[in-house]
């Protein structure tokens, strides 16, 4: 594994993905080096998938600059990488006449920022275009679109290897030393060296810093939990429906968002925790989002509910200040020759593609670079067949069974695309890098059927069952066979029994 690289990025997140996908237009040796299984399991895999406008950060922050330029691009970015992307728009809820007036201040913002064709809209109208929402006005922001956040990462990750950049999951970095021109990072597996540093760790890009002797900066992560509604309750909105942000929180307000599946989202919550690893979700949030959604979509029920995830945000402020944070995108005099990203929060999916942009430049200036030939534009990874039409899959079928067979019933996923995910670029192989490629095990059984069916095709594959995990590390999916498992039991039921026997001796 160790090696020697032009540019190591720390961090396989989407913002680390989009600098690896830039990156890999040039003759560049870039690494990437990410701790966890498979890229996406941080913050990018958790979120809302909102390609945010850029009207709800103040003007001339470099959140606001991101965020435009991000989103500017996001639809076409998306169609190069074959990423599900819907303008489905979005209504800023003022839920009583009150609230009605701070529509016209969060107009005003949008206009600063050059968010275009907003409009106020009066409750009749709200009504017309969202029966089931409940609100005396909204704002309407008709450019607001949703994207599926993880199949980016994975896209940006899987487009980027394909053309040369080398991916090193299971890679925590531990320590930096050297500088500019000859820096070591160290990892389990030993010392890579790089001319640059990019660190986009993400919750733990104050850390990475630190590394590096870099100390002005401290993360405080603050958790924000969802819930997943069932697809049958997909068509109750037809655009994304937020309240008002509340004034000096931490989040947007806890807002229902369709995804590009056809679920609803409701979240998230923010709460402050001590560990950016704290992605709990909790029996009292899911009381509380259901309550706070149900003002503005009333009649859910929990029984709408599939399942719950949380992502974490990587706050610059701390609770008790609060207020706003803006984006760090920075060498710093005491550590030149590395770039960090920290604090990037909401809109960072949105804003990945711009930073990754002035990244891209930062490094170009300090290694320039011929074109990479190998750099391709489209990238296609696992064929949804879902989408396609009837036709298509039977000619699809004719040239290959494997389409014709239903692994996952819930979201309607063929052996052919878990083959596909499996054989994935990354070399990835838990269960949930599968069903986050093929969207296996997401649906309202949440794998009960297609689970035990997707360990025998990663069998098929090669892989020992013993070796077969949830998500890496030690979350293996098996302990042993159930006869061993047995005999470990009787082992230790004779082990206790002679030890009682002993100790009624002594006495
Ligand atoms: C609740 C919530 C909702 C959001 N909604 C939206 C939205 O709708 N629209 C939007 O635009 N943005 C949204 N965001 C923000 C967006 O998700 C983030 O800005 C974005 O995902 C950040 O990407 P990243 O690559 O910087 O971080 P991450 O995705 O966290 O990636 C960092 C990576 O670094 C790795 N890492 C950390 N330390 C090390 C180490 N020492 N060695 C190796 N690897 C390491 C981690 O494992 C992780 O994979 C939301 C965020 C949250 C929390």
């Amino acid at each position: 594994m160790p090696g020697k690289f032009d540019v190591a990025i720390i961090g396989g997140g989407v913002v680390g993905c989009a600098i690896a996908r830039e990156l890999s237009r040039y003759q560049l040796r870039v690494a990437v080096l990410e701790r966890a299984a498979d890229v996406a399991r941080g913050t990018s895999g958790k979120n809302s998938g909102v390609v945010h406008t850029g009207i709800n950060v103040p003007t001339g922050s470099a959140k606001a600059r991101y965020n435009v330029a991000g989103a500017r691009v996001f639809e076409q970015y998306c169609a190069d990488l074959d990423v599900p992307f819907v303008r489905c728009g979005k209504v800023i809820v003022a839920l009583t006449e009150a609230e009605v007036p701070d529509l016209d201040s969060l107009m005003a913002r949008g206009v600063a920022n050059g968010v275009a064709d907003l409009e106020i809209i009066d409750s009749a109208t709200l009504k017309k275009m969202e029966p089931n929402i409940e609100g005396a006005g909204a704002l309407n922001v008709p450019t607001a679109a949703i994207a599926c956040p993880y199949t980016l990462n994975i896209a940006l990750a899987e487009s980027a290897a394909a053309a040369g950049i080398e991916f090193m999951l299971n890679t925590p970095v531990l320590d930096i030393n050297g500088q500019q021109g000859a820096f070591e990072l160290e990892t389990p597996g030993g010392t890579v060296s790089a001319a640059l540093i990019i660190n986009s760790a993400g919750l733990f890009a104050d850390k990475v810093a630190r590394m590096a002797g870099v100390t002005r900066w401290r993360i405080w992560p603050c958790r924000g939990e969802y819930l997943i509604l069932d697809k049958s309750k997909g068509g109750l909105i037809n655009s994304m429906v937020y309240p008002l942000p509340p004034k000096g929180g931490a989040g947007l307000g806890i807002h229902i968002t369709p995804t590009t599946d056809g679920n609803i989202l409701l979240g998230p919550s923010a709460d402050y925790t001590n560990d950016g690893d704290d992605v709990r979700t909790t029996a009292k949030i899911r009381r509380q989002l259901l309550a706070e959604a149900s003002e503005l979509l009333p009649g859910l029920t929990p029984r709408d509910v599939i399942t719950a995830y949380s992502g974490v945000r990587p706050k610059l402020n701390p609770s008790r200040i609060g207020g706003f944070g803006d984006f760090v995108v920075e060498e710093v005099p005491e550590a030149p020759g590395i770039m960090h990203l920290v604090g990037i929060e909401s809109p960072g999916l949105t804003a990945a593609p711009a930073i990754a942009d002035d990244v891209t430049g930062w490094v170009r200036e300090r290694i320039p670079a011929k074109r990479n030939p190998g750099f391709k534009k489209k990238w296609s990874s696992v064929r949804r067949t879902r989408e396609e039409e009837l036709a298509v899959i039977g000619g699809l079928i004719e040239d290959d069974p494997a389409y014709g067979e239903i692994v996952c019933r819930c979201e309607m996923v063929t052996r052919r695309e878990i083959i596909d995910a499996i054989n994935n670029e990354l070399d990835a192989t838990s269960l949930n890098a599968i069903k986050y490629r093929s969207r296996a095990t997401m649906g309202r059984c949440q794998g009960g059927f297609c689970g035990p069916r997707i360990v025998d095709l990663l069998i098929e594959h090669g892989e020992e069952p013993e070796s077969i995990t949830l998500n890496g590390g030690d979350s293996w999916l098996f302990m042993g066979t159930t006869e061993d498992l047995r005999a470990e039991r009787k082992a230790r039921r004779a082990k206790a029994q002679k030890a009682r026997t002993q100790h009624a001796g002594v006495k």
